[in-house]
């Protein structure tokens, strides 16, 4: 028996659980919902997990320490791996030795599942694709549920969804990793760049990665993708060689193709489907989210939404009524005329390329934090072509310095003080952008907490030149 039959039932599974992060935990409770017998184990010493072990034991599972860890997998049937455990982990690498097949909490939550399912990945746009595409099923009058990477694990979405509901999921490479069974009806694929090199070998070992979300698809299936990626074009000839393929759906902002599902004629977006006329959908001023790249995902979004079932003419007041994700290109406040916005979800080069190119007024650039061995080639281009002025912060600030050529760079030593110098720099008309291209930890608890803290010196200093 495969080890999908076999885990079918969790009533009859010892399963152990790695990671007590927010999806460990509620993977515990969904198994022990079912019936399974749970142990969980999470590597940080027991005096730091002491309210999660409560929550575990509340829910009828135990904890083991690592040291326990043999006893434990003798019994176990089943392994859900945390997004945040690699495969090369010694823990990874312990279950597999011990022969114990292992899923991750998006495979669960798909077993546990009874709607239909529609898939995000991609390195960038992700939850605001996600966010969208579940915001205009709901405008079309469908029952949505959204989880997974985007916060809510997704086996507390799908509790309670039924077969007429839709389970928007988004997921990362790292969860895609660990499905088996998982077989989203509709799949996106926005993009593939650099991204998470310290955790894949290369950029082929992560898109391989990405792609796992095709790996069950096939007849009466969907695929919306990029046409203008060039790692995406690459997948056609793939696409046509495999038995039962998915049906594609093609979007893109440049020349169209004949075979493309989503296009633009002029500022009009524009949509065909299968065995109907090409319709006119919305223009682009319809779409609140500011960029380019925001356009692409409002297209992939608006794309799932129609392969779902909701008409053309139902997709404009939804787009239009959608108010984007907090810290990715959200305006914060305009002071003395300077636009300031909060992109700190900008955490790789490519998004911080996106967010420079969303505006035609000079830019002051905050940007910096932790590398992640990526390259600022691109990023250097971007900052010479639409920045008055760069702050640079946190481990990166040289190399951005480096990058920057002729653009003048600061260094700040903290959210306040960046956003002090950027307000000292920037002048009427200006906008002062937080896309930092890094990771935030070297200096905030999350990319979030960065997001807050840039709002919070926003704020004083509003408060300072009202005063
Ligand atoms: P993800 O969930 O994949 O991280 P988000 O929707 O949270 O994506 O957006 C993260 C960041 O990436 C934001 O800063 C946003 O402005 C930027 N971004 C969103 N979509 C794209 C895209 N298609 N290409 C490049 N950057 C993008």
């Amino acid at each position: 028996m495969g080890i999908s039959d076999a885990s079918q039932r969790f009533d009859s599974q010892t399963v152990l659980v790695v990671g007590l992060g927010k999806s460990g935990i509620a993977s515990a409770q969904a198994l022990r919902a079912r019936g399974a017998r749970v142990i969980a184990t999470d590597e940080k010493p027991r005096a730091e997990l002491l309210e999660r072990i409560a929550r575990l034991e509340a829910a009828g599972a135990a904890f083991a320490a690592p040291a326990e860890l043999d006893a434990v997998l003798a019994q176990a049937t089943l392994a859900v791996l945390s997004p945040g455990v690699p495969p090369s982990s010694v823990v990874a690498t312990r279950v597999r030795t011990a022969g114990v097949p292992a899923i991750g909490e998006v495979e669960v939550a798909w077993r546990l599942c009874d709607a239909p399912m529609i898939a995000v990945t991609g390195t960038k746009g992700k939850s605001t694709t996600a966010a969208l595409i579940a915001h205009l099923l709901r405008a079309c009058g469908k029952d949505a549920r959204l989880g997974g990477n985007i916060g809510e694990p997704l086996v507390n979405a799908v509790a309670g969804a039924t077969a007429r509901s839709w389970v928007v999921a988004e997921l990362s490479s790292f969860q895609l990793e660990t499905i088996d069974a998982l077989r989203p009806r509709i799949a996106v694929m926005l993009n593939i760049e650099a991204d998470h090199l310290d955790r894949y070998a290369s950029i082929d070992e992560y898109a391989r990665a990405k792609f796992r979300i095709f790996l069950n698809q096939g007849d009466g299936d969907a695929i919306v993708l990029d046409r203008d990626d060039a790692r995406l074009r690459g997948l056609e000839d793939a696409f046509a060689r495999a038995d039962c393929p998915p049906a594609r759906f093609w979007y893109t902002t440049q020349r169209a193709e004949r075979t493309d599902a989503m296009w633009l004629r002029g500022d009009t977006i524009c949509a065909s489907q299968p065995g109907a006329d090409p319709v006119a959908v919305l223009d682009r001023a319809d779409v609140p989210l500011l960029g380019e790249h925001n356009l692409r995902n409002t297209m992939a979004a608006m794309l799932a939404a129609l392969c779902a079932g909701c008409e053309p003419q139902e997709l404009r007041a939804g787009v239009r009524s959608f108010s984007g994700l907090p810290h990715r290109l959200q305006r914060v406040a305009e002071i003395d005329g300077v636009l300031y916005v909060d992109d700190s979800k900008a955490t790789n080069p490519s998004a911080a390329v996106a967010a420079l190119r969303a505006f035609h007024a000079p830019v002051v650039l905050i940007a910096g934090g932790r590398e992640k061995q990526t390259d600022f080639a691109g990023l250097g281009v971007a900052i010479r072509e639409h920045a008055r002025s760069a702050i640079a912060i946190g481990e990166a600030a040289p190399a951005i310095a480096r990058i920057a050529g002729e653009v003048p760079v600061q260094r700040a030593a903290s959210m306040e003080e960046a956003v002090d110098r950027a307000h000292r720099t920037a002048q009427p008309g200006d906008v002062v952008l937080l896309a930092p291209a890094c990771a935030s930890f070297d200096m905030f608890h999350d990319a979030e907490d960065r997001g807050r803290q840039f709002a919070r010196a926003v704020e004083m200093l509003a408060q300072g030149t009202r005063a």
